[in-house]
Order: C-alpha cells, then structure tokens, then sequence
C-alpha cells in the first residue's frame, strides 16, 4: 500500500473515532483531500486508494492538475473544491472548473460566479467563509455579513447554497479549538432556523479534525495528514 493510501486511511480512522466519541456516524463527514503544491501523480495514488474529492487553493495549479488528471484518469470522476481566497478577475475559470467554493467572501464574488457558471454544468456548490476568530488573514466575512451573503446567494440562479466554511487561528488549545468550530456552527445554526437549505459545515484540518468533527463538521479539509509537508520554495 502506498504511503498516501495509508495516511488516508489513517486520517478515515482519526474521523471515525472523533465521530464515534460524540455519537455521530463516521459517514455523516466527508474527507476532502487537500493536494494544494502536490502534482497530479500524488492526487492519482489518492484516487487509487478510493479518495475522490480534492481541494486545490491555486487556480492555475489546480487547472494544470486537472488537466494531466483527465489524461491519466480518463474515466475517474474527481470533485475538486476550490478553497482558497477568490480574486474578482478569476471568478470565471472557477465557475468553468469547480464543482464547489468554500471561499466565498463577498456577495460580488457570488453575483460573478453565478453568472459565470455555465449553463451545461450543474449549479455550483457554495459554502459562505466565516471569519470566526477574527484572524489576522483578513480572509473570511464576518457573522451577520457571511448571513447577508448566504441570504444572496440561495436566490442567484447558478449557485447552490450548501454551508459555511472557516479555518480559525490554529492553536493547540483543544477548548480554543471547539469555541471556534462551535461559533460556526451557531451561526449555521440560525441560518437553517431561518430556513436556509443549508447542510453541510466545511472545518477542521490536519490538526483540529477532531474538534470539528465534535462540533459538527461534514466536511473536513486535509491536506499534510494524507500528502505530507508542503514544500513551497520555487521548483
Ligand atoms: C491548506 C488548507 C487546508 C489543509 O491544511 P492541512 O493543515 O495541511 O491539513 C485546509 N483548508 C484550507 C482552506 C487550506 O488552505
């Protein structure tokens, strides 16, 4: 087996028990594999091991690594998520490519992003970011914002409302951890209480998936558990 294969099934095992600890089942969460700086060679020996859903932060990255991924794997469905920070003048390539955003941040990315999307395809999957802990990367609406854009986005035509994302201000504090998944799942919350279709809650990573999973996450993003260390310096 490979070491991929064998990190994602020791990352399935890590959402199991954290599941299992606060009486949900493990297939109420869904492992999105983070491959952002990897090539389309680790991505294929994550597929082979069974994972089908990527997320990428970096659109040109991410296209190249579409692109050699439908020569390699013709007849494999991948979903791949965009995730990171949306600048206003690539919205068009991320409607054409994605099937989902966690990264939506402001309404006029949305408005774009709907018209974008094209007609072929199905409407794209949107989860609202929250900036929960008020972190310093500026990345992320802040609450009654984040509600204000998810109150636009259930009526633009080409998007699908699905959740809310956010990724806290790391910390090793476990509590720290939960109050900050804990806030957004407060505000998810109150927004279905408002009767908003949403279902799912985007949190937790490589080093808190277990609080996320306690306060509820369906999605976990992670990316070093499975592929490693990211390398960043220039190749
Ligand atoms: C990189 C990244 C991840 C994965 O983080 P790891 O700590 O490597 O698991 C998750 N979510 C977002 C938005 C990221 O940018």
């Amino acid at each position: 087996m490979s070491v991929i294969a064998q990190n994602l099934q020791a990352v399935q095992m890590r959402i199991a028990r954290a599941a299992r600890a606060v009486s949900r089942e493990p297939h109420e969460v869904s492992l999105l594999a983070v491959s952002k700086t990897f090539g389309a060679e680790e991505v294929a020996a994550a597929v082979d091991a069974g994972q089908t859903a990527f997320g990428e932060n970096y659109l040109q990255e991410a296209l190249d690594k579409m692109a050699a991924l439908r020569s390699m794997l013709p007849d494999t469905a991948i979903t791949w998520h965009f995730i990171g920070p949306i600048q206003s003048n690539k919205t068009r390539p991320i409607a054409e490519h994605f099937d989902w955003v966690h990264s939506v941040d402001r309404e006029k990315i949305a408005q774009r992003l709907s018209e974008q999307r094209p007609g072929h395809l199905p409407p794209l999957n949107v989860c609202v970011q929250v900036n929960v802990s008020h972190e310093a990367s500026k990345s992320g609406a802040a609450a009654d914002e984040a509600a204000v854009i998810a109150r636009a986005v259930v009526e633009m035509p080409r998007l699908r409302l699905r959740g809310l994302m956010a990724i806290p201000e790391p910390t090793e504090d476990v509590a720290q951890q939960r109050a900050a998944f804990r806030q957004l799942r407060e505000l998810y919350k109150l927004l279905r209480a408002e009767g908003l279709p949403l279902d799912t809650l985007s949190m937790g990573m490589s080093g808190d998936l277990e609080a996320a999973v306690a306060e509820g996450a369906t999605i976990v993003r992670v990316g070093t558990a499975i592929f490693g260390r990211r390398d960043y310096s220039p190749r």
